[in-house]
């Protein structure tokens, strides 16, 4: 649901002798998911290509692997086959992802400043650190506590090289710039050493729709904040145009929400699942597994995370948005849609015999659908308490016992394997 990152991985050329074998190349896996996602051979497509080629086994594939992880993991897969392929001008990995921040350290007697530059591709920004006693109530405030100074002093002065002494001196982070689309990943999950398990904070932490940032490029102190604002829901919901044109006349470090990966579960495990905001029609979709269905914006506010956290109970299943997308807002751009996505004839041919096994699975798979298979204990009395829906002609005939089909309605079925340790029963009905 990145144009861009899709189009750049389109565009790249899959070279055996320089990437390697197909089945562990990255960016080649990505691009047969990605076109078989745009040109569809069936309704639900499969990851297990692309999570082989991470050298994932099938039950690496059931443990939660974290987002951060999995990005780097990706991203550097990335960089690495583009570069060694000759077509690698432009570094599109970093123009899309990297941010730069500056760590400094600024004596409080003479000014000077020690500065120590940092690159990021995703910012992780905690909800609680209960050694530095913070505490963020909202996105915006997390954002605040990141560039706040801490004051050296006492035990921890600094050695400032100008006034050749210990001096008391101030040390902060500063944004150079943000990347176009910007990776934030709420701090949900810690390990308590007193309880020496993992934990997860299920506190709620609204965040912005837009999401200014320009304030974000000056000093703490410059940096007017509302923090009864930041938390208001309507406030957090609101993208309308006027909004968005009052913080660009600020600056042109605007962005808008349009992906939130959620966590559904405890800290021992659980599920993702993802609300993603479609470029080509504005709207919010719900990405869950296979299914992929539109959903309301003002459904975002209930994965903002729980009111009164402190009175769940831990071991209680909670959806909370744990890792944000914001995309840069550049007016007049020129958005990618799916008709600019170059797809290559090489990669259309890399994939014609895998298609091919990929039709012919899913006729047997609609095959077996029409059976149901169960197991009879020949020991016990031969009874079904099994009650389904069955279709026939159009007419639904609800809760009948399948007992009841078989003798009644014998003809109805085809008995294929008639002996009493299993059956196949196959319905004739349509559905
Ligand atoms: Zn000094």
């Amino acid at each position: 649901m990145t144009p861009e990152f899709r189009y750049e991985i389109f565009k790249w050329d899959y070279n055996q002798d320089l990437n390697g074998s197909q089945e562990d190349c990255i960016p080649l896996q990505l691009q047969k998911l990605f076109y078989r996602l745009q040109e569809p051979l069936r309704k639900v497509e499969e990851t297990k290509g692309l999570t082989k080629s991470f050298q994932w086994s099938s039950n690496e594939v059931y443990v939660q692997q974290d987002i951060q992880e999995l990005c780097r993991v990706l991203f550097e897969a990335i960089e690495l086959s583009f570069s060694l392929s000759d077509n690698n001008e432009n570094n599109f990995v970093k123009k899309l992802y990297q941010g730069k921040t500056q760590s400094i350290i600024r004596c409080c007697e003479c000014g000077y400043k020690s500065f120590n530059n940092d690159t990021f591709m995703d910012l992780s920004l905690p909800i609680m650190n209960m050694f530095e006693g913070i505490y963020n109530k909202s996105l915006e405030m997390a954002f605040m506590n990141f560039i706040k100074p801490e004051s050296l002093d006492g035990d921890n002065k600094y050695f400032c090289e100008k006034c050749n002494k210990k001096v008391k001196a101030e040390k902060y982070t500063s944004f150079e710039y943000f990347p176009k689309i910007l990776f934030l990943q709420l701090g949900r999950f810690y390990y308590d050493f007193a309880t020496e398990q993992r934990e997860k904070i299920n506190d709620r932490v609204p965040f912005p729709l837009i999401l200014n940032c320009n304030k974000y490029l000056k000093e703490y102190k410059d940096i007017k904040y509302n923090e009864s604002e930041s938390e208001n829901e309507e406030y957090c919901l609101n993208d309308a145009e006027e909004i968005i044109n009052n913080y660009i006349k600020e600056g042109n470090n605007v962005y808008e929400l349009f992906s939130i990966v959620i966590h559904s579960g405890t800290a021992n495990g659980g599920h993702y699942y993802a609300y993603i905001k479609s470029f080509e029609d504005g709207d919010w979709y719900c990405f869950n597994d296979g299914n992929v269905s539109y959903i309301d914006k003002n459904e975002i506010k209930d994965i903002f995370g729980e009111k009164n956290s402190e009175k769940i109970n831990k071991y209680k299943s909670t959806n909370t948005a744990y890792y944000l997308s914001y995309r840069k807002i550049e007016k007049g751009e020129k958005k990618l849609t799916i008709k600019d996505m170059v797809i290559s004839d090489k990669l259309k041919e890399l994939c014609k015999e895998e298609n091919e096994v990929i039709i012919e699975n899913e006729k047997i798979e609609e095959e077996k659908r029409k059976f149901i298979k169960m197991g009879v204990n020949p020991n016990k009395e031969y009874t079904f308490n099994i009650y389904f829906e069955i279709q026939k002609n159009g007419n639904e005939l609800k809760n009948e016992s399948l007992n009841d089909k078989i003798e009644n309605n014998s003809d109805e079925f085809e008995e294929e394997n008639n002996d009493c340790e299993s059956k196949s029963i196959k319905l004739l009905g349509k559905k």
